[in-house]
């Protein structure tokens, strides 16, 4: 397995190609993980909310970050794109991404694993371990049980 698939699974995303891996000195060092969609992916831009094909928009606010998962000791952030749509229902929103869900700094993985401890730990527990504040583990809960709730499919 070539390095940049290694780091593909180390982050659990999907879809996603890493680019680029680099260690920023900052806050006592932070891995950052340049990423895109899948070509396939990329192609067929869709609304960010309701995950429909919609037609591009623009750039949007150019790259930007998103927590991932913690390597050991160090954090990590991932660096993509985040292009937006003209969705016909939701109008002019950010393009959907494969690594995290509409309106979140936080992968898939990232979530995932908050939501799956809250179920076997307190709020304060899961804020402590994981880094984040009290009321974004509740915000986290809220988007993966709305998603686990969907019946849209998505892209
Ligand atoms: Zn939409």
């Amino acid at each position: 397995m070539r390095g940049k698939r290694i780091w593909e699974r180390l982050l659990g995303v999907e879809k996603t190609v890493v680019e680029s891996v680099e260690f920023e000195e900052r806050d006592g060092g932070v891995v950052v993980v340049g990423v895109r969609a899948r070509s396939r992916w990329e192609r067929r831009a869709c609304c960010g909310v309701c995950g429909r094909r919609s037609p591009r928009y623009d750039a949007g606010g150019g790259h930007r970050r998103w927590r991932a998962l913690d390597l050991g000791t160090v954090p990590v952030e991932i660096e993509g794109a985040a292009p937006r749509v003209c969705c016909a229902e939701h109008g002019v929103v950010v393009a959907a991404v494969p690594w995290a869900r509409h309106g979140s700094w936080f992968t898939k993985g990232f979530e995932d694993t908050v939501s799956w401890l809250a179920t076997r730990c307190s709020k304060s527990a899961v804020s402590e371990l994981m880094r984040v504040a009290w009321r974004t583990v509740g915000r986290i809960i809220g988007r993966v049980a709305a998603e686990a709730g969907s019946v849209v499919e998505r892209c």
